[in-house]
């Protein structure tokens, strides 16, 4: 009996096919380095949390808690889930360490796996990766915009071109209520055409049917509900101080007054990332503000704002866009190596140049398997190697290697003694 990969979860494998570890790698690197220049920090969280965590934050009638999370009973009785979002987890991570009552201001991204038990579907498996950033401890209009200018920074270094950021802001908690009450009044008329789950909504959560996906629910409420002002002054004067920010550093956006996003904890801004390239699944990240999260879970009266970006979204974007974003610059170098001693000399060298010093991005290999020379330089060329050494019984006697440039053909004679010096500056 052989086994598969349980449903909705894929093995990431390695070589240029889409979405192998490569890209995984290529995306994670990018990300670090543009979230040093933001200076957030890592945090690595467990995937799993108690349940009762995101009953909490998210809301205990969302989608994700009612429908979507992978939960168990473990062997103490408790309640477990695997993590279907990172921001609850951080807050938690973030309390637990207790950070508000030392250093309150904190600038945190993860990079990780999540679960949805949802229907498997394109760029959207039951395990999926997201990169995300959240700051908390700060109320500033600023947070908002660099949060939004971070996702924008990580989705160009990643060259996705034609990402489209809309934005909205649901105000503060009185906001919310103001605008929930507004909403059940326009729809009051227009219930028995909603959907189950928009009915269900209007009463408990009336913001919930912005976001319905349901496209006769969509075109209903639409011609329902359009903008209303519905913020306070505060919160008004906050959204124009954001907006003036990322209108300072050129970042393109729509006002959308539809987002509200599937999580009970967003105050103040929320937006989505989408591309046009996903088709009706089309958000590459989503995130906002949301400064009732952290007294919600017990701890002090803090703002945070965060996003998360879907790693398996951006690459199917990327591969629509050419294959060739995240360009392969290592450099791999063969050793050809026939005959016993031969071989016992091949494994020595290669192992001396994988401890050099220079050539960070090479990588080194050999046969282990005996296979004829042929079939060794036709495993050379399948790795993509650059240079190839190949070692034999005359070789072996004359204490040399011919050094073999895979691209113009060239060989030489090289002294065991001279290889390291040979291909010093030849490798990335
Ligand atoms: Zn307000
Ligand atoms: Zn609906």
């Amino acid at each position: 009996m052989t086994y598969k990969s349980v449903k909705g979860t894929a093995d990431i494998l390695p070589s240029g096919l889409a979405g192998s570890s490569e890209l995984y790698q290529a995306i994670e690197a990018i990300s670090r380095n543009i979230f040093q220049r933001f200076n957030y920090r890592e945090i690595r969280t467990p995937v799993i949390e108690e349940r009762s965590l995101f009953v909490k934050a998210i809301g205990a009638e969302t989608d994700i808690v009612t429908k979507e999370m992978f939960s168990f009973r473990d062997r103490g009785e408790r309640e477990i889930v695997l993590r279907p979002e990172g921001t609850a987890p951080i807050v938690r991570a973030y309390l637990e360490a207790n950070f508000h009552k030392q250093d309150a201001f904190q600038k945190f991204y993860y990079i990780g796996p999540m679960f949805r038990a949802e229907r498997p579907q394109a760029g959207r498996m039951r395990q999926f990766h997201q990169i995300g950033a959240e700051a908390i401890g700060s109320m500033a209009p600023e947070i908002d915009a660099e949060i939004i200018v971070l996702m924008a920074n990580l989705l160009d270094a990643m060259k996705i071109k034609g990402y489209k950021i809309r934005i909205n802001n649901l105000g503060c908690k009185d906001d919310k209520a103001g605008l929930s009450k507004t909403l059940r009044g326009a729809l009051a008329k227009e219930k028995s055409v909603l959907c189950d789950d928009c009915k269900k909504r209007l009463e408990i959560n009336p913001l919930r049917v912005l976001d319905c996906k349901n496209e006769s629910c969509r075109s209903v409420i639409r011609g329902a509900f359009k903008s209303v002002k519905f913020l306070c002054n505060k919160c008004d004067g906050h959204f124009k101080k954001v907006l003036g920010c990322l209108d300072s550093l050129g970042i393109k956006y729509e006002l959308d007054p539809y987002i509200v996003r599937g999580l009970d904890y967003y105050t103040q801004t929320v937006f989505e990332v989408t591309h046009p390239e996903l088709g009706s699944q089309d958000a590459l990240g989503a995130g906002g503000r949301y400064d009732n999260l952290i007294s919600d879970m017990g701890g002090p009266q803090l703002g945070a704002a965060g996003f998360a970006l879907g790693v398996e979204r951006i690459l199917i974007v990327a591969a629509k866009q050419g294959a060739t974003v995240y360009p392969d610059d290592k450099s791999v170098i063969y050793i050809a190596a026939m005959g016993q001693s031969a071989k016992e000399k091949a494994f020595e060298l290669i192992n001396s140049l994988r401890g050099i010093e220079w050539g960070k991005k090479a990588s080194f290999d050999t046969d282990y398997e005996d296979k004829s020379l042929k079939a060794q330089m036709r495993e050379a060329d399948k790795l993509g190697a650059k240079f190839v050494l190949i070692i034999g019984d005359d070789e072996i006697s004359k204490g040399e290697a011919v050094l073999r440039d895979m691209a113009t053909k060239e060989q030489i004679a090289v002294k065991f003694s001279d290889i390291i010096n040979a291909l010093k500056g030849k490798l990335c």
